[in-house]
């Protein structure tokens, strides 16, 4: 019961101070999330931490790879039209 971090992370270090068991750690050329250490913020918050802070989409998946922070979720602007716009996208 983990998240992870993929290649999509930007480096901005926003998940590492808000996590309360320290499982972010820089992993070069980004971050990951030490499965060992994650508790998916369960019992701490009632959302995981380091996914509500990230301001980039598709960067913290839940363990099923599924991003807690999907594809027009931040930006606002919705999927159909990304997907119209980049459809390189639907693969991501
Ligand atoms: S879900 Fe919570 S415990 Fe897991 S890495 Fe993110 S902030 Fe840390
Ligand atoms: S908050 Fe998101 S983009 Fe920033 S370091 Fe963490 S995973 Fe990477």
């Amino acid at each position: 019961m983990a998240l992870s971090i993929t290649d999509s992370c930007v480096n901005c270090w926003a998940c590492v101070d808000v996590c309360p068991n320290q499982a972010v750690y820089q992993d070069a050329p980004g971050f990951a999330i030490d499965a060992d250490k994650c508790t998916e913020c369960m019992g701490e918050f009632a959302e995981a931490q380091c996914a509500a802070i990230c301001p980039i989409e598709c960067a913290i998946m839940d363990e099923l790879g599924v991003p807690l922070n999907p594809l027009g979720s931040l930006s606002g602007i919705p999927l159909e039209k990304l997907l119209a716009l980049h459809p390189h996208l639907e693969m991501a």
